[in-house]
């Protein structure tokens, strides 16, 4: 069953395929804390030691359903992920190598309206943490599910490459293999400026 994607105000809306084939993880590295300080989004976004809880598939299984041309994308630097978000409410949407050759998404979990259980029931519980040195607290590194979630994105990434179905990628143009949406990309002190 597919699982609903929504920003905050409903204008974007997707849906992700096969979300038993997403692995889940909490993100503590310091980029992830700085994209939820540019959209003003840290209380909604990162838990109580700045960690994203973030679900990661392939491109192929999401489609926008609505609201598409209220798409943002930024990036906190020149060879930094592209970080996709619903320029309506700010809510952050997903994060994208800048190749579509490599197919990932991490999708951000403010735009996942289903119930704390729901989530955990459709993608399991988020038991990978990564980045944990830059956690604002206590925080235990996961290196054995870490490797088994790290296996299950390289699944993902290899059988899009295969099938071919990389190509289907609603955040890059078919042809072109350019973002739908130019980057935003921040100076050098407009990025200082959201680490803390
Ligand atoms: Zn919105
Ligand atoms: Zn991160």
């Amino acid at each position: 069953m597919d699982f609903p994607l929504r920003c905050h105000c409903g204008t974007v809306q997707a849906t992700l395929a096969e979300p038993q084939r997403a692995a889940r993880a909490v993100c503590y590295c310091r980029d992830c804390q700085a994209f939820a300080r540019f959209l003003g989004q840290t209380a909604r976004t990162l838990n109580p030691y700045g960690g994203t809880d973030i679900v990661a598939t392939s491109p192929h299984r999401l489609r926008f359903t609505r609201g598409v041309e209220a798409l943002r994308c930024m990036s906190l630097s020149e060879k930094g992920l592209l970080r996709w978000y619903a320029g309506c409410c700010n809510t952050p949407l997903a994060n994208t190598p800048r190749d579509p050759a490599l197919p990932y998404v991490g999708i951000v979990h403010d735009c996942l309206p289903e119930s704390a259980a729901a989530r955990d029931a459709a993608f399991g519980p988020a038991r990978i943490a990564l980045n944990t040195a830059s956690a604002t607290g206590p925080v235990a590194a996961t290196r054995f599910a870490t490797v088994a979630g790290v296996l299950k994105i390289m699944r993902n990434v290899l059988a899009a490459r295969l099938s071919g179905k990389y190509r289907d990628n609603p955040f890059f143009g078919r042809d072109s293999g350019r973002p739908i949406v130019a980057p935003d990309v921040l100076t050098p002190s407009q990025r200082r400026s959201l680490y803390g």
